[in-house]
C-alpha cells in the first residue's frame, strides 16, 4: 500500500494520478463521479418507515439523483455533489460571520454530561439527547447545541478584559438530536450540520447591538443565496433567554405556521401567539397595526436568541471591567441549520423533476456535453475538449467547476436532460453547429432560460463576466 501511495504521489508530478475522477488531461469526467442513481425504493421506505409519496421534493430529488444516500433513520451519506454544495455554503456562511468579527472554532461533539447537569438541561432535554458512557462510566451526550460548552470555555479563561468584548465565536459542526420523527431527508435529521455562534458582551445595550448585527448578517446571507425569507418573533424553547427570532423559508411542506402582516414588518411563529392552533388564523388582526395578517408555512432555517446571563451566570463566565472588577457577560446564541438550508433551498427553488440551487452553491458551474460516439458530429469532440481546457486555464474562478459529460454512448438529448435535472447553471453542447462555419457552441443559461449560440471566444467572454462573483 505504501509503495502504491508513493508511486501515486511521485507520479502525480508527471501525469495525473489514475485514482481520481480526472482524465489524462486533467478534465473532470462525469462517468467517474460516484453518483448512485438506482436507489431501491424499499431502502427509503425501510429506513424511514414511510412510503415514497410521503417524502418531499428535495428529499426525492436528492435521492433519485444520487446526491444523498440513506444510512439509518435521520442519517444520510452525503455524496460528492452534496459535499461540494455544502462546502460552498460553508464558505458563504464563513464570509458573513467573519465580516461581523466572528472567530471560527471547533468544539467536540462529545459533550461532558456534568456540563449539562450544571445547567439543568441533562434532565430537561429528555429523549432528544443522545447519551453515552465512556469506559470509566463517565456520562456524555452527543452535542445537540453548545451553550454549556462555550460558556464553560470562556469561564475557564479567568481574566477576559472588557477590551476583548464583544467576543463572537462560532463553529460549523455536526449536531445530534434523537428526533422523534426524522423526515424529509436533510430537512430533519438526527445528525445534521449547524452553524452555532455564541456572543459575549459587556452589557445589555452592547449585547442588543450584537444581536442586531448577527440578524443583519443572516439577512445578508439569505440575500446572497437569492432565497426569500421571513424573520419572525419566536419562542425561546429549551435554549431559553428573553428574546428570539426565527428565519424561515416559506414552503408548503414547512412544519411551522407563521402569521405575516402585510401592513408593517410584524411576523410571528404561531407558537408565540396565545391562540388556538387548530384554527385557520388567516385574517387575524396584527397586534402592532391591526391590519389583517396572512398565514403561511415555513421551514425554520435560522434561530437567534438573546440569552442575557442565563448561562454566563451559572458557569461564572465573567470579564473584568475598567475598574478590574468581574462582571457576568451578556450572551446571545445564533443557529443556522446548514444542511437544512441546503435541502430547503432545493425545496423552494426546484421544479418537480429538476434541481435548482442558489447559484453560488451549485456543485459545478458548467457542464460540457460533447457529441455522441459514432454520430455525424463526432469530430466536434476536439472542440469540446479544447473549450474545456481554455475555460479552466483562463477563468480562475471556474477552475474545478467544469464537468465534461463523457458518457458519449448516450445521445446529447439524454445527457442534456440529466444536466437540466442536476441544475448546472451553464450547459454547453458541442453539437452540429460546430461543424458549420463559423464554429458555434450551444450554451444554455439556466437563470435566464436562454440558449446562446457562441464561438469559443464568445463563451469565454460571457463566462468571464458572469463568474466573477464565485
Ligand atoms: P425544529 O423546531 O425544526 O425542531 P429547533 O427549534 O429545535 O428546530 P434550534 O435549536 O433552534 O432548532 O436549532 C438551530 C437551527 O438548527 C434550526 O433553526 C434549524 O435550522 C436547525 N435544525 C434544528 N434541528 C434540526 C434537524 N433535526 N435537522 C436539521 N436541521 C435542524
Ligand atoms: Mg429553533
Amino acid at each position: 500500500m505504501e509503495g502504491l501511495l508513493k508511486k501515486c504521489l511521485i507520479g502525480s508530478h508527471l501525469q495525473p494520478c489514475r485514482f481520481h475522477h480526472y482524465d489524462q488531461s486533467n478534465r473532470l469526467l462525469i462517468s467517474r463521479l460516484f453518483q448512485p442513481m438506482n436507489l431501491r425504493e424499499d431502502r427509503v421506505i425501510g429506513l424511514e418507515g414511510r412510503s415514497a409519496d410521503m417524502t418531499c421534493k428535495s428529499q426525492r430529488l436528492m435521492l433519485q439523483l444520487g446526491l444523498i444516500h440513506p444510512a439509518s433513520p435521520g442519517c444520510y451519506h452525503y455524496l460528492p455533489y452534496t459535499v461540494r454544495a455544502m462546502e460552498k455554503l460553508v464558505k458563504v456562511i464563513d464570509e458573513e460571520m467573519q465580516t461581523i468579527g466572528g472567530q471560527k472554532i471547533n468544539m467536540p461533539c462529545l459533550s461532558l454530561g456534568d456540563l449539562w447537569k450544571t445547567s439543568n438541561r441533562w434532565d430537561m432535554m429528555g429523549k432528544e439527547l443522545f447519551r453515552l458512557k465512556d469506559r470509566h462510566n463517565v456520562e456524555y451526550c452527543l452535542g445537540p447545541t453548545h451553550e454549556e460548552a462555550i460558556t464553560d470555555l470562556i469561564a475557564s479563561q479567568g481574566k477576559i478584559s472588557y477590551k476583548q468584548l464583544p467576543l463572537l465565536m462560532y463553529q460549523i459542526t455536526r449536531k445530534f438530536r434523537d428526533e422523534a420523527k426524522p423526515r424529509f431527508g436533510l430537512l430533519r435529521g438526527r445528525e445534521f450540520y449547524m452553524k452555532d455562534m455564541y456572543t459575549f458582551d459587556v452589557n445589555e445595550e452592547a449585547a442588543q447591538k450584537t444581536y442586531n448585527t448577527v440578524c443583519s448578517a443572516y439577512s445578508s446571507l439569505f440575500g446572497k443565496l437569492g432565497l426569500e425569507f421571513v424573520k419572525v418573533e419566536a419562542d425561546t424553547g429549551s435554549i431559553g433567554g428573553t428574546m428570539s427570532h426565527e428565519f424561515h423559508l416559506p414552503a408548503q411542506i414547512g412544519e411551522d405556521r407563521l402569521l405575516i402582516c402585510p401592513g408593517c414588518s410584524f411576523a410571528a411563529n404561531l407558537e408565540t401567539m396565545k391562540v388556538n392552533e387548530t384554527n385557520c388564523l388567516d385574517g387575524t388582526s396584527c397586534p402592532k397595526c391591526s391590519e389583517k395578517m396572512t398565514e403561511a408555512k415555513g421551514i425554520e432555517v435560522g434561530h437567534t436568541f438573546y440569552l442575557g446571563t442565563k448561562y454566563s451566570y451559572i458557569f461564572s463566565a465573567s470579564y473584568n471591567n475598567a475598574h478590574n472588577k468581574p462582571v457576568v457577560a451578556e450572551m446571545g446564541c445564533f443557529g443556522l441549520g446548514v444542511s437544512r438550508i441546503l435541502a430547503a433551498s432545493i425545496e423552494v427553488l426546484s421544479t418537480e423533476d429538476s434541481i435548482r440551487w442558489p447559484r453560488r452553491i451549485a456543485p459545478y458551474q458548467v457542464c460540457i456535453i460533447p457529441p455522441k460516439k459514432s454520430s455525424k458530429e463526432e469530430a466536434a469532440i476536439n472542440f469540446a475538449e479544447d473549450l474545456y481546457d481554455t475555460i479552466t486555464e483562463t477563468l480562475t474562478p471556474l477552475k474545478g467547476e467544469v464537468l465534461l459529460d463523457d458518457r458519449s454512448h448516450l445521445t446529447i438529448g439524454k445527457r442534456f436532460k440529466d444536466a437540466d435535472k442536476l441544475g448546472y447553471p451553464y450547459v454547453i453542447v458541442a453539437g452540429k453547429k460546430l461543424l458549420e462555419d463559423p464554429h458555434h457552441f450551444e450554451m444554455w443559461c439556466q437563470n435566464t432560460g436562454e440558449t446562446l449560440f457562441l464561438p469559443k471566444e464568445g463563451i469565454i467572454e460571457f463566462l468571464s463576466k458572469t463568474s466573477t462573483v464565485l
